[in-house]
């Protein structure tokens, strides 16, 4: 017999599987193995098993070990499967499904025996020991052990789980409204699902029970959240209904506690995982439903290689088909047929914003209004063409007026670029293409690229004149200027704030407790968070993201205005909205200020579907970078001169991209209408590129469904 082993090696350069004679100790599909390659030792993971092999006698090695922790051979099939779906390689996608590295921590635990027999002479303090058993030995061990010695009290090592930090939340329970009752009936028959419902109309609930329903049924579930640190509520309420049945997988865990929550779900102690995009991998027993809540988040797809999508993964891992690529066209009652009658496993999916390809592909269930009946905010835009300051004056009352308010700004610094009023230099960052943002806290002006940082210049190194201008105002700029104006105090959240790892969650602890205060972001201000006593929501330059060149600006404006909406008026005090725009007609922002889900999502599925893009076509974008300029142009060149051709398939560009990180860029985009032969064609004129000598000082990055 043979073992087929990927190894765990980075470069693209090495296709697997590679053959081996099976090892003494027993393997099975998903057994991590040690073995010799070329002159090196390396992880592999065992993917096949082969009765002949093409390799001699004598040339075929036996792997050295095998680990005793393992990748459950569903996973290596979804890594496979990952990897030719994103163009990247098994290792790669392998890695992503390792478990992680650790070992347990054990305790000396001591527990009684039995009852001291009679006339048996004990101390006070031997009495008070042994009535505070079982427990852990810790200090009192050399106390306990004389007593193990007289037959009182026996000890052990036990395994002690680390635990990782939570905040479970009350847990009331609560009537399930006849919405939320028919959308549980209908994910209960199996199949994928969109819950479309706005902010509070009682999503989490749904989740909830569907996944008490999963538990009944004897099977776990994920639940997909954004990120952990801005949706610590949803967890908390998870936790509180399922208790330890509740595995947390997120980035931020000690590697001790990542260990436990992995050998909890592994061991099927643990039922249910909970986490951000990765916990998609997580080796869940008899896995039967997969939630994830907020799934318009950009943070689902990954952005490194493989670039996945944890959404698709999600579909994958549910069935297959499931997906919900949606291009038949076919109406609402799509996913469910997409399962036939064999798929009782479930997926649900749920945003008050969600993604036009997603309510185009999967059948939609609808909670119409708020718990409660709680109107949604009223919206108004204000039309800021010809504005001098950032913020329109009735902003400033409104902000002045709100006790407890939110301001989302999408541009974190204090002002966008810097000038110069002589000769009209900007300042750009050496290694992109972009300009240079003030920060003037730290004295200093940073690409948000790359990182990059130099001092604030006091004069213009081009012409020496010392009138150097700044334009625009970003979040630093605002939070200064309205601590100065008002009489609430101002919490800043943005990437520059969230740094520390509990950051966030203090910071929004903070503001969750104040009587009054601002809180002033980034986009991390519109996510999942329930501040009920907000009555005020203000959108600065609606139009940043709008400016975007990409085909999801429209939904990506629409949804942060959309969501932030969603986090004022959740009180009793009620709430609104102010929208500061340059394009008040623009139709996501007329649909976002009407709370118009589906007037906004009808629209713009007509326009992809005029201009042919996703869910009508799929795209896929390659980029070629190199330090040298010309090598990215020729590369990306021959890559869209092997995949023309292809059926049902256009190819855009070579287009140049601007520089980043040092790296000169050039990207070609494929829209195709056959997703599976435009994947292969792709995969293999990059693995020839990548393999020619000419090329070699070319980068190649492949990106299905580009975000
Ligand atoms: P969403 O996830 O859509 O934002 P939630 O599930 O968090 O909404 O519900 C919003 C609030 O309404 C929560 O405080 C929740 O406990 C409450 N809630 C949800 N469903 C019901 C119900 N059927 N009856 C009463 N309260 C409910
Ligand atoms: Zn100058
Ligand atoms: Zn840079």
């Amino acid at each position: 017999m043979i073992v087929r082993v990927e190894p765990l090696t980075t470069t693209r350069r090495l296709a697997g599987p590679f053959d081996y004679a099976l090892p003494a100790a027993p393997v099975q599909i998903g057994s991590i193995v040690r073995i010799p390659f070329g002159r090196q030792t390396l992880d592999g993971v065992v993917v096949g098993f082969s009765d002949t092999t093409e390799v001699p006698d004598e040339k075929l090695v036996t792997p050295s070990g095998v680990r005793a922790d393992s990748v459950a051979p569903e996973l290596v099939e979804l890594a496979l499967w990952l990897a030719a779906e994103y163009c990247s390689t098994p290792a790669r996608a392998l890695s992503l499904v390792l478990p992680p590295r650790g070992k347990p921590r054990t305790e000396l635990w001591a527990a009684r025996t039995g009852a001291p027999p009679a006339g048996e002479r004990l101390t006070a303090n031997q009495r008070a020991l042994l009535a505070a058993l079982p427990r852990a030995a810790g200090a009192d061990l050399a106390a306990l052990r004389r007593l193990e010695g007289r037959g009182l009290v026996a000890i052990a090592p036990r395994r002690r789980r680390r635990v990782p930090l939570s905040e479970p939340r009350a847990d009331e329970p609560v009537r399930p409204t006849a919405e939320q009752e028919a959308a549980l009936a209908a994910v209960e028959r199996g199949g994928a699902w969109l819950l479309h419902g706005v902010t509070g109309s009682g999503k989490t609930e749904v989740y909830l029970r569907a996944t008490a329903a999963a538990l009944e049924r004897g099977e776990g579930a994920i639940v997909l959240v954004p990120e952990i640190a801005l949706t610590p509520q949803t967890v908390g309420r998870f936790q509180a209904r399922f208790g330890d049945t509740v595995a947390l997988l997120h980035s931020a865990l000690g590697e001790g506690e990542r260990y436990d929550e992995r050998q909890r779900l592994r061991s099927g102690e643990a039922r249910v995982a909970i986490g951000p995009r990765s916990a998609v991998f997580a080796p869940v027993r008899d896995l039967g439903l997969i939630v994830v809540d907020e799934e318009h988040d950009s943070s689902y797809k990954h952005e490194g290689d493989p670039r996945y999508d944890a959404r698709r993964v999600a579909g994958w891992r549910v069935g297959p088909g499931a997906q919900g690529s949606g291009r038949d066209g076919s109406g609402t009652r799509a996913g469910e047929r997409r399962f036939g009658g064999e798929m009782r496993k479930r997926l649900l999916v749920g945003s008050a914003t969600p993604r036009p390809e997603t309510w185009h592909g999967l059948a939609r269930l609808t909670l119409s209004e708020r718990v409660g009946s709680r109107p949604l905010p009223p919206v108004r835009v204000l039309d800021m063409r010809g504005a001098r300051h950032p913020l329109h004056p009735d902003t400033r009352r409104a902000l002045s007026e709100a006790r407890k308010a939110i301001l989302l700004l999408n541009r974190r610094g204090w002002s966008n670029f810097l000038t110069c009023r002589e000769c009209g230099k900007v300042w750009e960052c050496p290694q992109c293409d972009v300009a240079l943002v003030l920060h003037r806290a730290e004295h200093a002006v940073a690409c948000h690229h790359c990182g990059h940082r130099e001092r604030v210049p006091e004069r213009c190194d081009a012409c020496g004149s010392p009138a150097v201008a700044r334009y625009g105002a970003g979040t630093e700029r605002l939070e200064a200027e309205l601590g100065a104006a008002l009489d609430v105090p101002v919490f800043r959240l943005d990437a520059d704030t969230a740094g520390a790892k509990d950051a966030v969650p203090e910071l929004l602890g903070r503001f969750a407790a104040a009587s009054t205060g601002l809180l002033i972001g980034t986009q991390m201000v519109a996510k999942g968070h329930d501040f009920p006593d907000v009555t005020l929501g203000v959108v600065v330059d609606a139009d940043a993201t709008l400016r975007f060149p990409d085909f999801r600006a429209e939904e990506r404006t629409f949804a942060l205005i959309a969501q932030l909406a969603g986090r004022a008026g959740r009180g009793p005090r009620g709430g609104r909205v102010l929208v500061q725009t340059m394009s008040p007609s623009a139709p996501a922002i007329v649909a976002a200020a009407q709370h118009d889900t589906r007037a906004f999502v009808a629209g713009e599925l007509e326009r992809r579907r005029v201009l042919d893009y996703p869910p009508f076509a799929d795209l896929i974008r390659i980029v070629c970078s190199a330090a040298a300029a010309g090598a990215p142009r020729a590369a990306s060149g021959e890559i869209a001169d092997a995949v023309s051709g292809a059926a049902g398939t256009t190819v855009l560009g070579p287009a140049p991209l601007f520089r980043l990180r040092g790296r000169h860029r050039s990207q070609v985009v494929i829209k195709t209408h056959d997703r599976a032969a435009a994947v292969a064609a792709v995969r293999a004129a990059v693995d020839r590129a990548a393999n020619r000598r000419e090329h070699r000082e070319v980068a190649f990055s492949v990106d299905v469904d580009p975000q």
